[in-house]
């Protein structure tokens, strides 16, 4: 399995680092963020080291996906949060800090003062048929 030495999350991956641990399947780990934007803020990783969305694969990904679910499920039963987010970084552009692929399940609260806002404006038509044609050209 792929593994970065000097990588934080291949550490806990390893064991050589502590983590607060959720959950475990062969493929994905989950435990808790050490710095909670909210109460129960948790992190799945795919156990192989890809740094981010664009270096993994398939295999995975959907081991991470599936984990997240049952960890969203497992802190929904527990926090009865008013609501759920996941959000994935990738690049610096982004937010990232770790780079070893991870998604965050942040449970929300009603008034939490966590922002994650942009204003919907209406895109230019032209444009948005123009941009299709691109990234479809791109697969
Ligand atoms: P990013 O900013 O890359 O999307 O998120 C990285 C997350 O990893 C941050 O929320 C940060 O608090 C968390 N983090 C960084 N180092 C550690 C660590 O050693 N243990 C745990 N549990 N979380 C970490
Ligand atoms: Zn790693």
């Amino acid at each position: 399995m792929a593994s970065d030495p000097n990588c934080i999350f291949c550490k806990i991956v390893a064991g050589t680092i502590p983590c607060f641990k959720l959950h475990e399947d062969s493929a994905s780990l989950a435990f808790l963020d050490i710095n909670p934007v909210s109460p129960g803020h948790a992190l799945v990783i795919p156990k192989a080291h890809a740094p981010t969305l664009f270096d993994s694969v398939d295999v995975d990904l959907a081991a991470a996906i599936a984990t997240a679910r049952r960890v969203a499920t497992a802190i929904d039963k527990v926090l009865q949060p008013a609501g759920l987010n996941l959000l994935q970084a990738n690049g610096p552009g982004a937010g990232q800090s770790v780079f070893h692929l991870h998604l965050h399940v942040i449970p929300r609260a009603v008034g939490d003062g966590i922002r994650m806002t942009w204003e919907p404006k209406p895109g230019d038509m032209a444009e948005l048929a123009k941009l299709a044609e691109r990234i479809r050209g791109a697969f």
